[in-house]
């Protein structure tokens, strides 16, 4: 067929499952195991359904406003997304474009080399240190932009402030972008240096510490220029991708700070738990500050363990990948989940 020579041919990312039956644990995706703030829940109750009908705020103005008061910047630094990995993906359509490589940690959020093929970037990966942390001096080669997660995915380790300062310090001609997804569960944000980078994006989500994967909202926050080259992409693209429920309810969850401290902190001492307990049935991890661990056993391989949990309806993360085959990551649940996931690893590892 002629017309498929001229077919945009893309590699896609592969998300974790979702499947949903009752009874099945589910540490796959590093959701939340708890529901949203209860003021989301009223909100969306008490909806005013007829404005459907219009288009929503194509600034997002109450979701932008609301995060600009929470981290104490200007509106005009903050732009919004469907998803982390919408604002993810819009920026390195806006600001990628010098014909140099991009580059990005080997192990890795792999959405990464995935957009860089969509948006047709080369791009060039810096091997972790045998210790799984990021090399600083690996990022001060000639290069296009600079993303990691920090803390990073899948390996959920958390670099210092003054190694992220290091790297978009010697990198002040490209954009760098820290994808904070994780941040929230003990990691210090570079938000903190905002004040003195102005080529510097941090990127978040609602998706893991805020319990809202479902409604889809990213967000973004850098100097005013970066945000406004941004929002010139996506109107270009789509100027209403924030959709009304999500500015209402992603406002009205910024707003409780409270029960947001409070999950948070409930899923911390969930994972310092685990820790514990799966160093004594023989894993090993670095030493995680996300709301997922990383973990290899010392005598079982990991795709044998992650079959065996499948088995027992309780899903997480496996990649037959370079470097990462022997490890399992595993979201943190509810004290419960992760009750259920140690007592099956226990009579595993020991049988
Ligand atoms: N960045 C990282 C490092 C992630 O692990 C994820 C979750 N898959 C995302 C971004 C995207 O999350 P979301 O689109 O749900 O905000």
């Amino acid at each position: 067929m002629k017309w498929e020579e001229n077919v945009r041919k893309v590699v896609p990312y592969v998300a974790g499952e979702q499947p949903n039956r009752p009874g099945m644990i589910k540490l796959n995706t590093n959701e939340c195991p708890y529901p949203p703030a209860p003021g989301v829940g009223r909100l969306a109750r008490e909806m005013d359904y007829d404005a459907l009908r219009l288009y929503p705020d194509m600034d997002s103005r109450p979701l932008v406003e609301a995060l600009a008061a929470y981290y104490h910047v200007e509106p005009a630094q903050v732009f919004v997304g469907v998803g982390s990995d919408d604002v993810l993906s819009m920026a390195f359509m806006t600001f990628f474009n010098s014909g140099k490589p991009v580059l990005f940690p080997d192990v890795t959020y792999s959405f990464y080399d995935v957009w860089a093929g969509l948006h047709q970037i080369p791009y060039r990966t810096c091997p972790l240190g045998e210790d799984w942390h990021i090399r600083p001096a690996d990022y001060c080669q000639p290069n296009g932009g600079i993303v990691f997660p920090n803390p990073n995915a899948p390996t959920g380790l958390l670099e210092s402030l003054d190694v992220v300062e290091e790297i978009v310090a010697s990198n002040r001609d490209v954009v760098v972008i820290v994808d904070e997804a994780y941040i929230d569960f003990g990691g210090e944000s570079a938000l903190a240096l905002l004040d003195q980078y102005d080529n510097l994006l941090v990127v978040g989500t609602f998706s893991k510490s805020r319990a809202m994967a479902g409604l889809r909202i990213g967000f973004c926050i850098g100097s005013e220029k970066l945000i406004g080259y941004l929002n010139n992409v996506k109107f270009a693209f789509n100027s209403y991708t924030m959709n009304l429920p999500a500015q209402l309810l992603g406002a009205e969850a910024v707003r409780e700070e409270g029960y947001f401290r409070e999950t948070v902190g409930k899923i911390i001492a969930t994972r310092e738990r685990t820790k514990g307990k799966m160093k004594e049935l023989g894993f090993s991890f670095p030493d995680s500050k996300a709301n997922f661990i990383f973990a290899t056993h010392a005598s079982i391989p990991a795709g044998q363990i992650y079959t065996a949990l499948r088995e027992a309806d309780i899903y997480v993360r496996h990649w037959d990948k370079p470097r990462i085959s022997e490890y399992l990551r595993i979201t943190i649940g509810t004290d419960q989940q992760m009750d259920r996931l140690l007592g099956f690893l226990e009579t595993y590892v020991r049988a």
